[in-house]
């Protein structure tokens, strides 16, 4: 069996993964990124860049590709019921970027991918990882390539089978795997856990009207829910589930985007969203068109004991997960892609020592700490509304923004963090 050999193996190629490749690439490291699926997503998943977000890009010089496919939107309204009770403007955080942009999570993989491309690194599709064991100042993982087979008789399908397994040493491994990370699970690393688990169901659709341009969230007794505009004059609402009338697993994301036609249950579903807004968001006067995409998800609010040890690292969901409406857990992890990649060109490169891993550990922890409320939480000033500050720990999550840009959008609600 032979050996394939690099500096990075990078395990997954979401967006976190396909970033920090991006860079270790164009530092002239040599990387190998790996992904168990066929290609990238055919979602709009994690569908906002924050304000943080575009200005890593834009180092890059692929704030201009994302700008171009995506909506700048400058205002995020809260409302409860008929009632706007809040807004956060975005332009108030200045700078170059001072909004944030609607891009469906596989139009923004789709650019990730081309610019790894253009730095001579293509993704091994259909390789997953299964294991790693350190080998002295390597690590040696154990990686099977897939092959599909048809199967059944009646009805065929295909699964999965393991063409061959090989090892890959690498002088470090990173764990972008998403949220069921192997590579956290290999690594015996436990997770933090902030509140419970949550569930929701996302529907996305032509509305009749033209598509407002801000997003609303509707945070009432008891559910969070939220509007987002996205490109092509279509929404996506996102409606919390108080009972758990769903499948308690995270969903693997979709690799398809083809919907085969299905006119009565879509017409059903169609009638559900229509009614659903009308009671969570009297506002709503766009109406339902044609639904487009619609899946169930559930999200739980932890971050990983530790983000890695040694010669192997985690970033992205893989090592955390929050609430959907602020999206903090993609642009968050792409933050940790771009401090990640740098550490480790330091160590490789200038000979830094393994303790500035460990330093982005704790750094990423304490940022952690405070997006899961594990810090305290919001802490309301006097001019805090009643409204809002009943809500401090729904809201939180809720906010497009992390580390310096945090504090700035929590106090335009009247709270510091
Ligand atoms: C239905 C749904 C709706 C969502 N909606 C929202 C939302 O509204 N807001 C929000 O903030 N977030 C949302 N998310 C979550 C969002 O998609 C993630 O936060 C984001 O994808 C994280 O990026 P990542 O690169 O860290 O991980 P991922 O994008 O999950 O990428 C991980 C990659 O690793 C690969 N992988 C996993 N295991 C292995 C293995 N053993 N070997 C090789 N490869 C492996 C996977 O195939 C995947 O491509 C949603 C997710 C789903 C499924």
């Amino acid at each position: 069996m032979r050996e394939e050999r690099t500096e990075v193996l990078v395990v997954g190629a979401g967006p976190v993964g396909l970033l920090t490749a991006i860079l270790l690439a164009e530092a002239g490291i040599e990387v190998k990124i790996i992904d168990r699926e066929e290609r990238t997503t055919a979602r709009s998943y994690a569908c906002a860049l924050h304000a943080r977000t575009l200005k890593l890009l834009s180092q890059l010089g692929l704030a201009a590709p994302v700008l171009e496919r995506g909506r700048r939107v400058q205002v995020m309204a809260f409302y409860d019921g008929a009632t706007r009770q809040a807004e956060l403007k975005l332009s108030e955080l200045g700078g170059e970027f001072p909004y944030m942009v609607i891009l469906p999570q596989n139009v923004f993989e789709g650019v990730l991918e081309e610019r790894l491309r253009k730095a001579g690194v293509t993704v091994s599709w259909n390789h997953r990882f299964d294991d790693v064991q350190g080998a002295g100042e390597t690590v040696v993982a154990n990686v099977e390539e897939l092959g599909a087979t048809g199967t059944g008789y009646i009805v065929p399908h295909w699964e999965a089978v393991v063409k061959r397994n090989f090892p890959v040493r690498a002088q470090f491994l990173v764990g972008a795997d998403g949220h069921g990370s192997l590579v956290r699970q290999r690594l015996g690393i436990e997770n933090t856990q902030g509140a419970g688990q949550e569930f929701f169901a996302a529907y996305e659709f032509e509305p009749e009207e033209k598509v407002e341009n801000e997003v609303r969230v509707v945070l009432d007794a008891s559910t969070t829910n939220v509007l987002w505009p996205l490109a092509g004059n279509r929404y996506r609402w996102t409606f919390q589930l108080l009972k758990a009338e769903m499948a308690r697993e995270f969903p693997e994301k979709e690799r398809v985007g083809m919907r085969f036609a299905q006119k009565a249950v879509d017409e059903r579903i169609r009638q559900y969203v229509q009614e659903a807004a009308k009671r969570r968001a009297p506002w709503f006067s766009a109406g339902v068109k044609e639904i487009t995409w619609c899946t169930e998800v559930v999200f739980e609010h932890r971050v990983a004991r530790q983000f890695g040890r040694d010669r192997c690292w985690l970033a992205g969901d893989a090592a955390h997960q929050t609430g959907p409406v602020g999206v903090q857990s993609m642009n968050v992890g792409l933050a940790e892609a771009a401090t990640l990649a740098g550490a480790l060109r330091r160590i490789l490169r200038e000979k830094a020592p393994l303790e500035v891993l460990a330093a982005c550990d704790r750094d990423w922890q304490v940022e952690w700490r405070r997006l899961l409320g594990l810090a305290g939480g919001l802490k309301p000033r006097k001019e805090a509304s009643p409204w809002a500050r009943e809500r401090g720990g729904r809201i939180l999550p809720c906010l497009p923004a992390s580390h310096e840009d945090l504090p700035r959008l929590a106090s335009q609600l009247g709270f510091d963090v």
